[in-house]
């Protein structure tokens, strides 16, 4: 679950709803339908239209689909960058009505229907669905972007996973204690800031402990920094208490109601004067629309999300969808729908039945989100879930409850039985196994 910037543009325009006719394809004998991003919204929408009659192009930056839910396992050294992330070309294997073109999008022509890209020729559409998530955003708090690490990708992950067992190895190799060396401050008390702590914690107490048996590895910090009251924003008062809990059971030190004021080169500043020294801060904190949402006309949230209607179509552009973060979806009393795996899900499946319907010059039903509920692991044996009908899941039931509906999304049959395996390795032996520190010296 993750926090939204409140809406300042406003959603749920239904314009486009009556919309049935089939956009006429230009000189060509198939529609074709141009898909922004193989992420979870624009896969699903991919998918969903195979076998539809059009020609699909997936067009993405990068040249796999990432399972981000488990992205701070690999920042934890628990899993290996390729076991959450699947070739989109595998996925699309044997599909010839679907063409993958590993290449970013720099500009829409929405008038001239083309895509601009940075490889090879523009992409020209008759639908087009835009999917390309979202980005960190620093709130304008000086230093972040220069002095923290942000955990929106793989390679975010990889670099932070690098720096870490660095930090160690150096206290390792010199004799006289460099302050905060060893202290990791996460800013930002939502899920993945939860999730990170609960983790390096473990790996801290657990496998660096034994792999520097000359070290203080005590002095090792996990503090994490939020500006609320309480942690995991969106869950119940319950699960809040639970998640302080447990991190504080493990030894990490949460601070609440601590804003950020300024991240520096030696740590964070926090509003109220005080100072954490540290090597390592991770940004957690703040998500905004994909910079491609200032492309289009229109308003705009302050997270930069686009408001689409209720067939998730741009208000006076029936031909062209918006899905997952980069999409403002009312989500009934004017709220928004939130920025999770889920809502680019049902998203993408639903922009495709949209387009199928067009096709066959039917009426397509509006969008409507299903929630499935909310979930966050704090560690070992520790999770909180809320499920549909009040039910809630905590301990061990709530993690193996997490364990099984991450193993049931995560995309390839290969990739489950090698996170199955190494879950069931590391819960056996304690053993983060992934503990590589990657360097490229081209
Ligand atoms: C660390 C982390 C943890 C998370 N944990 C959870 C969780 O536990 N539960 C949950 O429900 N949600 C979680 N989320 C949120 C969830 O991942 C997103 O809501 C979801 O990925 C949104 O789907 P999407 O399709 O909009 O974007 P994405 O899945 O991010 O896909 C966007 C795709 O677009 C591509 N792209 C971007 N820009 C361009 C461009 N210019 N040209 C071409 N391609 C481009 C990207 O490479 C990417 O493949 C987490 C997110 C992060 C970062």
């Amino acid at each position: 679950m993750r926090a939204l910037c409140s809406a300042g543009a406003g959603i749920g325009h239904d314009s486009a709803m009556a919309t049935t006719e089939p956009i006429a394809p230009r000189g060509r004998p198939r529609p074709r339908v141009v898909v922004v991003g193989a992420g979870f919204g624009g896969l699903n929408a991919a998918l969903g239209l195979i076998g539809s009659g059009a020609e699909v192009t997936v067009v993405d930056r990068d040249n796999y689909h990432g399972f981000w839910p488990l992205l701070y396992q690999v920042a934890t050294a628990g899993l290996a960058p390729e076991d959450i992330a699947h070739p989109i070309r595998s996925i699309f294997a044997g599909r010839p009505d679907v063409t993958v073109r590993h290449a970013a999008v720099t500009g829409i022509d929405l008038e001239r229907r083309v895509v601009a890209v940075d490889r090879g020729d523009p992409l020209e559409y008759d639908y087009l669905v835009l999917a390309p998530g979202s980005a960190t955003a620093d709130f304008d708090i000086p230093g972040v972007a220069e002095h923290a690490f942000a955990l929106k990708t793989l390679a975010d992950a990889v670099h932070l996973r690098n720096h870490v067992l660095e930090c160690f190895e150096r206290a390792d190799a010199q004799p006289e204690k460099v302050p905060g060396l060893l202290t990791v401050v996460l800013v930002g008390g939502g899920p993945t800031g939860v999730e990170m702590a609960g983790a390096l914690a473990e790996l801290i107490g657990t496998n660096l402990a034994l792999d520097f048996p000359h070290l203080e590895v005590s002095d090792a910090r996990v503090v994490l920094v939020e500006a609320l009251d309480h942690l995991l924003g969106g869950f119940s008062r319950a699960s809040q208490e639970e998640a302080l809990r447990v991190l504080r059971t493990k030894g990490v030190e949460v601070l609440l109601e601590a804003p950020l004021a300024e991240v520096r080169a030696d740590g964070v500043l926090l509003a109220d004067g005080r100072a954490v020294v540290a090597s390592t801060v991770v940004w957690t904190a703040g998500v905004r629309a994909n910079p491609l949402a200032e492309l289009l006309p229109g308003d705009r949230a302050r997270n930069g999300t686009v408001p689409v209607g209720a067939d998730l179509s741009l208000p006076g552009r029936p031909e062209v969808f918006v899905v997952g973060d980069m999409a403002l979806v009312d989500g009934g009393e004017g709220r928004p729908l939130p920025q999770l795996a889920q809502v680019a899900i049902q998203g993408g499946r639903h922009v495709a039945r949209v387009i199928r319907s067009r096709l066959a010059g039917a009426p397509a039903p509006a969008f409507r989100y299903h929630n499935h509920g909310i979930m966050a692991t704090i560690g070992r044996r520790a999770a909180v879930a809320e499920l549909p009908g009040r039910i809630a899941l905590r301990g061990t039931v709530g993690w193996l409850a997490w364990l099984v509906v991450h193993l049931v999304f995560l995309i390839g049959f290969r990739n489950r039985v090698v996170v199955l395996v190494n879950w069931a390795w590391n819960y056996i032996t304690w053993d983060r196994a992934s503990r590589v520190i990657m360097v490229d010296r081209q």
